[in-house]
C-alpha cells in the first residue's frame, strides 16, 4: 500500500493571521490567550484541509509562533543564561525575548542571532550551546500539539528536529568547546520527549535531519550511529522517520539506512540520483517516504512521469511506501487558485502548497490502482502547454550576442586602476556608502500612494527627485567622494528589477515566510528574460546632474535576483542566470553610456547560492562568476564596477570573490571586528575592497575613533591604496538622524588615515 503524507504546512495562515495575531500580541492589543487561541484555530483548520485533501499522514509541530528551531531550543531547555532574568520559569515571554531581544524595565538584552536554513530563505534562531548549557524537556508544545490533534479527531506525527542537526547548527563562543560535545547529555531529553509522546498515544514521529545531505565528518557519522542506537533502545517509543531533505543523501545513504530507525524520508526531487539506489539497494525493510514533489519551488510536477518512476520502485521496494512532498511546505505560499491577477498560461503551471497535496493524494490513488483522476488529464495538458508556450517564446538573441563579449573586462585591474584613477580622480581611502538611504515612512506612504492611484506618476517622480536632491546635497556637505541616488523608487532590491524585466510574474496574496512575522512574496520568473527598456538610468541621470563627484549606478545582480524569486524548473539555473546577467549588462552599457562612471552590481546573495555539497560548489561558483563577467561585459577600462555582499564568511569562497574580477568591492565587517581579515591575510586580494566600518544594523553611531581603529586594522593586511571607507551595508533600515552624525564621524576617520599616510610619507622622504 501507499499511503499520502505531508512534511510540513505553511503555519502563516490563509489571510496571514499569525502575522497581525502576533504583531496586535506585541503592541499589547491581544491577550496571550487571543494569541493561542489564532493559533489553536489555523493548526485546527490546516489539519482539516490537509485530512480534506486525502493526506493520511499529517504533521503536528510543524506549527510555531515564530521559528521551529526556537522551538527546538525551549523544547530542550537550551535557554541562554541572558534570558534567566525574565523569568523563573520558561514562558513566552521568554520565547519572545529570544527571538527578538528584550526592552523592558532596566533590561536591555539582544536577541538570538538569525541565519539561513540550509538553502531556502527562511531565517532560524541559532541555538547557543555552552559547556555550561544543561537540558530538560522544557518546552512541551510538540506534546501539547499531538494531543490537541488527538481531540480534533486527528492522529497525527508531530515533527522535532532531530539531536544531530539541533547540534549542527548551534553556535557556541566557549573557545576549543563544540557543541556536538553535549551530544550524549541531550539524548535524554529526547528520549523523555518520545516517551512522553508515546503515552500520549503517538505511533510515528518525524524526526528531521537534513544536515545528513551535507558533507559529514568522520565523528559526525559516528555521532549518528550512537546518538541513534541510544534513541531507538528505548523499549517504549513511536517509530521513527528520519526525514532528510534539500539534497540527496550522497554519501551518507549507507549512514542512514544502517540507523536502527523504522523510516526514512529521501527527498527524489533535489536528489534525483537516489531513485537508481533505492531500486538497487536492500533497503532494510524500512518504510520509505518518497519526496516527489517539489516542497521548494512553486511548479506543476510532472504527475506521468512520477507514476514510471514509482512504479517501478514499488516493485522492487517491499514494505510501506508513502508519498510526501520532498521537503516541508513551509517554503511555498498556500494556494495558486487565490492569484486572480497572474493571467494565463503561466497560473495554470503554478502548485502551491494545496495543490502540491492535491498532487500527492492524486499519485496515491492512481499507485493503489484507483482511478487516475482529472488531475491527470488536465496535468499532462498544462505540461504541454508549458513546454510549447516556452520553446516559443524564447529571447535566446540577448544571450548569444553577449557570448563573443563574455571574457570579462578588456583590460587587467592594474590597468583599469590607473585610468580609473585619471577619470574619477579620487582620494587615498575614497568614502562611500552601499546604496539605499532611509526609506522613511513617508516615502512608503508615497509609493503605496502612488500605486493605489492616489498620486500621479508625475507627483511620484517629483518626490522622488526631491529625495534624491537633498540625498546628494547631503553627501556633499558630509564629504563622502563617491555618492549614491538614495533607492528611494526602490520597494526591494530585486522586485524592483524583476517588476521591469519581460518573465517574471507576481503574487498577490503568495506570502512564504522569512522569519518570525516577516514574510516574502518572492517574484516568480517563469520564462525567458528580456529588459523591454532601461531600468535604472533616469534616476542614475538624474542624480549625476546635480554634482560633479561620481554617483554609483546601482543594479542588482543576475544570482542575487535569481536566489531571490522562485525560478523556472526547466532549464539549468545557470542557463537562467546568465540571461539576467545579459539583462543587466545592457543596463550596465546604458549607464555607461549616459555618463555613469562608477556601477555597482550588488550581490549579496552569491554565498548563500552555494550548493549544500562541497562537491558542487566548484560548478556553481563556475556559472557565478561568469553570470557576473556577463553583466560587466564590454564595460570600459575607465568605468568602475563595484560590487557588495553583506558578509564577512569569506575564507572558503575567496578565490571566486576575487575572480568576479570588480574593480572595488565593499563587504559587511563592522559587526564581526574585521574578522574577515584572516582570509585576507592568506589571500592577497588583488583590486580594491572596502571593509564596512559602521555596523548599519545597530541604531548605535560608531565614535570617529573606533572606526579609526577598525580602519588601521584592516590596512594591516590590505594596502592603503586598495581600501576603501564605507558601512557595512545599505542604510534603508536606519534613520536620518542616525545616518548623519554616522556618516560624519566615517568621512572624518577617512580623513585622518590619509593624513596619517601622508605624515608617514613625508617622514620617510625626510630620512
Ligand atoms: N544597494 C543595496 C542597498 O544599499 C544593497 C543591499 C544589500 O546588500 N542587501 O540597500
Ligand atoms: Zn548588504
Amino acid at each position: 500500500m501507499v499511503h499520502a503524507s505531508n512534511l510540513g504546512f505553511p503555519r502563516i495562515g490563509f489571510q496571514r493571521e499569525l502575522k497581525k495575531g502576533l504583531e496586535k500580541y506585541w503592541a499589547d492589543e491581544l491577550s496571550q490567550q487571543e494569541l493561542c487561541e489564532i493559533a489553536h484555530t489555523l493548526r485546527v483548520k490546516n489539519w482539516q484541509l490537509q485530512n480534506g485533501l486525502g493526506i493520511e499522514v499529517l504533521p503536528s509541530n510543524d506549527f510555531s509562533l515564530y521559528d521551529q528551531v526556537l522551538d527546538t531550543i525551549c523544547m530542550l531547555g537550551a535557554i541562554p543564561a541572558r534570558y534567566h532574568p525574565i523569568s523563573d520559569n520558561f514562558n513566552l515571554d521568554v520565547y519572545f525575548a529570544m527571538a527578538r531581544g528584550e526592552q523592558k524595565n532596566d533590561l536591555n538584552i539582544p536577541a538570538m542571532e538569525m541565519t539561513k536554513w540550509f538553502n531556502t530563505n527562511y531565517h532560524h534562531i541559532v541555538p547557543e550551546i555552552e559547556p555550561s548549557t544543561t537540558f530538560s524537556f522544557t518546552y512541551q508544545k510538540i506534546l501539547d500539539e499531538y494531543l490537541e490533534a488527538s481531540s480534533a479527531g486527528f492522529q497525527t506525527r508531530p515533527v522535532l528536529i532531530g539531536p544531530l542537526t539541533f547540534l549542527s547548527l548551534s553556535k557556541s563562543t566557549t573557545h576549543g568547546f563544540s557543541p556536538l560535545q553535549k551530544l550524549d547529555e541531550l539524548i535524554p531529553v529526547y528520549q523523555q520527549v518520545l516517551s512522553d509522546l508515546l503515552n500520549a498515544g503517538c505511533e510515528w514521529v518525524q524526526m528531521d535531519e537534513p544536515v545528513l545531505v551535507k558533507d559529514l565528518s568522520d565523528s559526525i557519522k559516528s555521532a549518528y550511529q550512537n546518538a541513534y542506537r541510544r534513541l531507538t533502545e528505548l523499549p517504549n517509543r513511536p517509530q521513527i522517520m528520519l526525514a532528510a531533505y534539500f539534497d540527496s543523501l550522497g554519501e551518507n545513504f549507507d549512514l542512514a539506512f544502517s540507523l536502527p530507525v523504522e523510516g526514512i524520508h529521501l527527498d527524489l526531487v533535489s536528489g534525483a540520483d537516489q531513485w537508481e539506489i533505492i531500486n538497487s539497494k536492500f533497503t532494510a525493510g524500512k518504510t520509505l517516504s518518497l519526496g516527489i514533489v517539489d516542497g521548494h519551488n512553486i511548479w506543476r510536477t510532472d504527475l506521468d512521469r512520477v507514476v514510471s518512476d514509482l512504479q517501478r520502485t514499488t516493485a522492487s521496494v517491499h514494505g510501506d511506501i508513502l508519498l510526501a512532498p520532498s521537503c516541508s511546505l513551509l517554503h511555498i505560499p498556500l494556494d495558486a487558485r487565490k492569484e486572480e491577477k497572474i493571467g494565463q498560461p503561466v497560473k495554470s503551471w503554478l502548485a502551491f502548497a494545496v495543490q502540491k497535496l492535491e498532487e500527492i493524494s492524486a499519485l496515491t490513488n492512481a499507485l493503489n490502482g484507483g482511478e487516475k483522476s482529472n488531475l491527470f488529464v488536465e496535468n499532462q495538458k498544462v505540461l504541454k502547454d508549458r513546454f510549447v508556450f516556452l520553446s516559443s517564446h524564447r529571447t535566446d538573441d540577448a544571450a548569444a550576442q553577449i557570448d563573443f563579449l563574455s571574457t570579462g573586462r578588456k583590460s587587467p585591474f592594474s590597468v583599469r586602476k590607473v585610468k580609473q584613477q585619471a577619470h574619477l580622480d579620487l582620494p587615498l581611502f575614497p568614502a562611500t556608502t552601499i546604496g539605499s538611504f532611509p526609506q522613511t515612512t513617508h516615502i512608503r506612504q508615497m509609493r503605496s500612494r502612488f500605486s493605489k492611484g492616489e498620486i500621479s506618476q508625475e507627483e511620484y517622480a517629483e518626490f522622488l527627485r526631491l529625495k534624491i536632491k537633498e540625498t546628494i546635497q547631503m553627501q556633499e556637505q558630509i564629504g563622502l567622494d563617491v555618492l549614491v541616488h538614495g533607492e528611494f523608487e526602490r520597494n526591494d532590491m530585486v522586485q524592483y528589477f524583476a517588476e521591469q524585466l519581460a518573465g517574471f510574474v507576481f503574487t498577490e496574496h503568495g506570502w512564504v515566510q522569512s522569519f518570525g512575522s516577516r514574510y516574502v512574496r518572492p517574484p516568480i520568473l517563469f520564462g525567458d528574460i528580456k529588459r523591454p527598456q532601461p531600468m535604472t538610468v533616469a534616476w542614475s541621470s538624474y542624480a549625476q546632474s546635480l554634482t560633479r563627484k561620481p554617483v554609483k549606478g546601482m543594479l542588482t545582480g543576475p544570482v542575487t535576483i535569481l536566489q531571490w524569486s522562485f525560478v523556472r524548473d526547466d532549464q539549468p539555473r545557470s542557463q537562467t542566470c546568465f540571461q539576467i546577467a545579459a539583462a543587466i549588462n545592457a543596463e550596465v552599457l546604458d549607464l555607461e553610456k549616459a555618463g555613469i562612471r562608477t556601477i555597482q552590481i550588488d550581490e549579496p546573495a552569491l554565498r548563500e547560492g552555494l550548493p549544500l555539497k562541497k562537491k558542487n560548489w566548484g560548478a556553481y561558483l563556475d556559472w557565478a562568476v561568469k553570470a557576473f563577467h556577463w553583466a560587466c561585459a564590454g564595460v570600459a577600462d575607465e568605468t568602475q564596477i563595484h560590487t557588495h555582499m553583506c558578509y564577512s564568511e569569506f575564507n572558503e569562497i575567496i578565490a571566486s570573490i576575487a575572480a568576479l574580477d570588480a574593480d572595488v568591492i565593499s563587504i559587511e565587517a563592522a559587526r564581526s571586528a574585521m574578522e574577515l581579515l584572516d582570509a585576507f591575510s592568506d589571500f592577497k586580494y588583488p583590486n580594491d575592497i572596502g571593509p564596512g566600518i559602521y555596523d548599519i544594523h545597530s541604531p548605535r553611531i560608531p565614535s570617529t575613533e573606533e572606526m579609526v581603529i577598525l580602519l588601521e586594522k584592516a590596512a594591516r593586511v590590505i594596502a592603503p591604496e586598495q581600501l576603501w571607507v564605507n558601512p557595512d551595508c545599505g542604510l534603508k533600515t536606519r534613520n536620518e538622524k542616525e545616518i548623519l552624525p554616522a556618516l560624519q564621524n566615517m568621512v572624518l576617520a577617512a580623513r585622518i588615515l590619509r593624513n596619517k599616510i601622508n605624515k608617514g610619507n613625508e617622514h620617510n622622504e625626510q630620512n
